[in-house]
């Protein structure tokens, strides 16, 4: 099974033609049936699809994203969410869901709720100006606790167009942490897992014990830091840092952990 992030990862980059030629040896892989796949993105749910259009990815199995707050299965043509997940968030958040946090930050001046696609039941998103995002978010945390509602609110500037992005996400709820309970919860086993990634937002899923690739074109730190927690625990082995850059280096894991033949 492969887990992997999809931008800068799992996405050929734009100017490498052997990216293109990797992920033609991912398609018939999985047409052959060969290869479990889970993406593990920030992206949300839409975006994830946009992306396997664009692209032309081969279908996963199960997509994880919106920050790690749902899990999509594969179901059909298409995908559905997956009801134990959801399940498992209403219990950690004792039921207190979107409805709850938008009428506690409903009158908070400077949030405005961003666009339908990028909500979801338990991922309650806001934009501010970039200016106002660390103050609102730090409000918007002070408000969430004295109300008991556990959820945390981060704040980020989006980099393409600057402004602030507020995410208001159950406690303790990652991209990582939704995979971990995916790999103990479904129909695979976390040590049938590969996962690879290219940013510090990886770095969890990265060293919490799967098989992990680290491509070419993640920052060296990166793999410096996963490999000094990994080898902490005795664990180094399992990491392998790849020498070609996103899809390539997805696949020259693969081939090294026996995921991908020849
Ligand atoms: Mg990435």
């Amino acid at each position: 099974m492969l887990a992997t992030d999809l931008d800068g990862t799992f996405i050929p980059l734009p100017d490498r033609a052997d990216n293109q030629t990797a992920l033609e040896t991912f398609r018939q892989a999985r047409a052959q049936n060969r290869l479990g796949l889970v993406f593990a993105t920030g992206r949300h749910f839409e975006s994830v699809l946009a992306a396997l259009r664009q692209h032309a990815l081969p279908e996963p199995d199960w997509i994880v994203c919106d920050v790690g707050t749902s899990i999509y299965r594969r179901a059909g043509a298409g995908f559905e969410s997956y009801a134990p997940f959801e399940t498992l968030l209403a219990a950690q958040t004792r039921g207190a869901d979107r409805a709850a946090v938008e009428a506690l930050l409903g009158d908070v001046d400077g949030l405005t709720l961003q666009a339908p696609e990028h909500q979801q039941r338990f991922k309650i998103s806001y934009d501010s100006t970039a200016n106002a995002a660390e103050r609102l978010a730090a409000l918007a945390n002070r408000r969430l606790q004295e109300a008991g509602l556990p959820y945390v609110c981060l704040a980020s500037i989006d980099p393409f167009n600057p402004h602030g992005l507020l995410d208001v996400l159950p406690t303790g709820a990652s991209k990582a942490a939704a995979l971990i309970w995916l790999a103990t919860h479904a129909d695979f086993a976390p040590d049938e897992v590969v996962f690879a990634g290219d940013s510090g937002n990886d770095f969890a899923a990265l060293t919490c014990g799967f098989r992990a690739i680290v491509v070419a074109n993640a920052p060296a730190e990166l793999a410096d830091e996963a490999r000094c927690e990994l080898a902490r625990r005795g664990l180094e082995r399992r990491l392998f840092q790849a020498t070609l850059p996103a899809t390539s280096g997805v696949l020259e894991g693969c081939r090294r952990f026996g995921l991908v033949s020849a």
